[in-house]
């Protein structure tokens, strides 16, 4: 296997698969540019190195067609600005060998939106499964999306990954890219090589206590996750809307609260599973009940047991609270994702920035602390917390997928050959 940092890019051009995927406002204009400054120590190694650029990404979910409120050329001047030099625009991805041979050491292409051909991410379209020519369409694609590979391929010398957050799917710019490369000449980037440092921190080499908060709206988007967890933690804290899922499946009362009926034999079974492996699971024993959806709902504090009917609970209790930072502050490694309570609403809040203060409180002691998700990381970012973790994921998916105890094919696709 390469190591980025080891390698010499002089006179090569890298053709790198970042995420460039930034949220845009109705102007087009960039309104968090996160994801390009994460890449930059990867591509200023490449310049001071002497290589070149050639950036391939995929913005928002185009399905295949050309839609120009996704095209990459909206964001060319950030990625000049962010690497203090000019960057050509090839405003066809397929069709970019000539610009690319022409590139010179130091000199930048940005690619169009991959996702523009279906071939990206080589899924058939517009065919219900049912269809009697699905798998045949099926087989095509994946043959066109080879091809694809194939084309880009060609335009580098060497295939770099730094795009942890689609590191969990096989596109042709993720993974099958790499089948064009030898072992030599493929490799990750840095932002994904701290990304796969993380997860292996808490997965393979986690110091004890390790305690793992899982949060969010639902148990089955969860349930693969906390399954794998449990032959590593100490401690499991289930918190936010999937943990009424596991007080109603022990005949609690939780009123109009969120939960998955269907999930509930799901509960029992990880109840009885963290008994049996010793691992202490911990749920809400109080929540913030509020007789609406809504942040300016009345609102009262329960037992978790006995939720008042056309109540519903939407946040963290002083007392599961209290459980919790007893519980997070013993740990030597923390794991983190999603919020505990409606977090979104400031009047709901209160649990998930406590969480995200323990969290802190416990990484400044010592502890190691992968934050990840998209809520878990907004969270952090609405209480100032963001630099007081250890780290704190880029890739919500892919985190889980890792956590799920799955190999992720875009880290699979350079390290396994
Ligand atoms: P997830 O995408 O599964 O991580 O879930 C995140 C979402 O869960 C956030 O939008 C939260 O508002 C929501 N959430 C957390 N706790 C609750 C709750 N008690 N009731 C309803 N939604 C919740």
């Amino acid at each position: 296997m390469v190591d980025f940092k080891d390698f010499n890019f002089a006179g090569l051009k890298a053709l790198v698969r970042v995420d460039f995927n930034v949220p845009l406002n109705e102007r087009g204009e960039i309104t968090d540019d996160t994801r390009i400054r994460g890449a930059v120590p990867t591509l200023k190694k490449i310049l001071n190195d002497g290589g070149s650029l050639i950036l391939m990404s995929h913005m928002g979910k185009p399905k295949g067609k050309v839609n120009p409120k996704l095209s990459l050329g909206q964001i060319a001047n950030a990625v000049a600005a962010a690497l203090a030099r000019p960057v050509k625009f090839a405003p066809d991805c397929g069709q970019a060998a000539d610009s690319a041979a022409a590139l010179k050491p130091g000199e930048v292409l940005l690619l169009e939106n991959l996702r523009f051909y279906p071939e990206e991410e080589g899924k058939p379209v517009g065919i219900e499964k049912d269809d009697p020519v699905y798998n045949e369409v099926k087989k095509m694609m994946k043959r066109r999306q080879e091809e694809f590979a194939k084309t880009l391929a060609s335009y580098g010398d060497v295939y770099v990954n730094d795009a942890f957050g689609t590191a969990h799917r096989r596109h042709a710019s993720t993974a099958v890219v790499a089948d064009y490369f030898d072992a030599d000449h493929k490799m990750l980037g840095l932002l994904m090589e701290k990304e796969v440092t993380a997860i292996d921190n808490v997965l393979k080499n986690a110091q004890h206590p390790f305690t793992a908060i899982i949060g969010g709206s639902k148990v089955s988007s969860k349930l693969a996750v906390i399954l794998n967890l449990l032959d590593k933690v100490d401690n499991l804290i289930i918190g936010g809307g999937m943990g009424f899922t596991f007080i109603k499946a022990q005949g609690g009362k939780i009123g109009d609260s969120l939960h998955e009926d269907e999930l509930m034999p799901e509960a029992l079974n990880v109840l009885a599973a963290a008994k049996e492996k010793g691992v202490n699971l911990s749920l809400s024993v109080q929540t913030v009940a509020g007789r609406e959806f809504s942040n300016e709902t009345e609102r009262q504090t329960v037992d978790i047991f006995n939720i008042p009917d056309g109540w519903e609970g939407m946040d963290a209790g002083e007392e599961s609270l209290k459980n919790w930072r007893e519980i997070i502050l013993s740990s030597k490694t923390i794991l983190w994702n999603g919020p505990v309570g409606v977090f979104e609403f400031d009047n709901f809040a209160h649990g998930t920035g406590e969480i995200a203060k323990y969290v802190a409180e416990a990484t400044k002691n010592g502890a190691y602390s992968l934050v990840g998700g998209g809520d878990s990381v907004a969270a952090l970012g609405k209480f100032g917390l963001s630099d007081q973790v250890s780290y704190v994921s880029t890739g919500g998916g892919a985190m889980l997928e890792a956590i799920e105890g799955k190999t992720l094919p875009g880290v699979a696709a350079i390290l396994n050959s």
